[in-house]
């Protein structure tokens, strides 16, 4: 069976009010975690006025730990609704249940298939047989064929609308959490029409190194970057050493604004 990848196209994909790919270049930005509605709805205003394409955030959370904090579910997804109502933008969440999906189809503009479900082919069945686009991020050990090949799963279905993201994956470095593929972003422009969006939050795992990821993934020809952000980083119940605090997001913004216009791109607002 020959392949939906369509070298040398570059797909663009409307999303609310937002458009992502080609010349859109979409910042998305939010919590790791939706926690309370006030952390929330705080992040998201912050978002909204640093220019941003897109709200994340996580109701269900892939966590190493069973014990861990595993997200709000349905009560973390009407906190979404509600920031989503308040600011215009769009949101992304992550799918790890196919039980789920029908309360993540009422609220998320993009479905997330997290870095651990990325073979989860059963899951990437069902948001295939969706409309709603879909964001795979790159399993931690998973080459760029097999990344790929998860895409397929969803565009063989009839689901045209994927998003590719490359977020780190495990090498013998230690230095920082994962290592930013940035060779990726370059080969997967190359072999498919698909939007590539990079996150640096958790290749980095540490917020002093997200900002320069940031760029570099804008220089690389990224048609996005996607980071995590709260009020009080030090306080995040997930993640919070990746965290950028609120008050750093628009200067972020402001630079990657730059880097992305001698690719010959725009950061795409949603709210007009
Ligand atoms: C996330 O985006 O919060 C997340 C859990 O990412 P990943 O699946 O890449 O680890
Ligand atoms: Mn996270």
């Amino acid at each position: 069976m020959r392949s939906k990848a369509r070298a040398g196209e570059h797909s663009v994909l409307t999303i609310g009010d937002a458009k992502l790919g080609g010349e859109h270049f979409a910042l998305i930005a939010g919590p790791c975690t939706v926690e309370s509605r006030d952390q929330t709805l705080a992040t998201a205003q912050v978002v909204k006025d640093a220019g941003a394409t897109l709200l994340r955030g996580g109701a269900y959370k892939p966590r190493t730990s069973p014990y861990a904090f595993h997200g709000l579910g349905e009560a973390g997804l009407r906190i979404l609704a509600e920031a989503k109502a308040a600011t215009g933008l769009p949101v992304v969440t992550e799918l790890m249940d196919v039980r789920d999906l029908g309360a993540i189809l009422e609220v998320a503009d993009v479905i997330q298939i997290g870095a651990r479900n990325m073979q989860n082919y059963s899951l990437l069945t069902e948001v295939g047989r969706t409309r709603r686009p879909v964001m795979i991020k790159r399993g931690l050990s998973s080459t760029i064929d097999e990344l790929l090949m998860a895409a397929e799963y969803v565009l063989k279905e009839g689901n045209e609308r994927v998003i590719l993201c490359e977020r780190g994956i495990r090498t013998f470095e230690t230095a920082y959490r994962f290592t930013l593929d940035l060779a990726a972003v370059a080969v997967l422009k190359r072999l498919t029409h698909l939007p590539v969006v990079v996150d640096p939050s958790h290749a980095a795992g540490r917020r002093e190194l997200v900002e320069p990821l940031a760029l570099a993934a804008a220089a690389a020809g990224a048609d996005g970057v996607m980071v995590e952000v709260h009020p009080a980083p030090d306080e995040a119940i997930c993640d919070g050493p990746q965290a950028l605090a609120c008050e750093d997001l628009a200067a972020l913004a402001a630079r990657l604004e730059q880097v992305v216009a001698i690719t010959g791109k725009r950061i795409a607002t949603a709210v007009v």
